[in-house]
């Protein structure tokens, strides 16, 4: 099942250690970013737990 890095959109798999970014990069990006803007994560995507 493939899905996209909510950050930068790459193209990403659901068993990726970094899910639902690309990498731990990402993940960091995302979080500054809703630290800044409480951002909020899109109800599309679909997180297992
Ligand atoms: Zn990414």
């Amino acid at each position: 099942m493939k899905s996209n890095c909510i950050n930068c959109q790459k193209e990403i798999d659901k068993q990726d250690k970094y899910f639902p970014f690309c990498s731990d990069k990402c993940s960091k990006v995302d979080l500054f970013r809703w630290l800044d803007n409480r951002y909020v994560i899109s109800k599309d995507i679909d997180f297992d737990n």
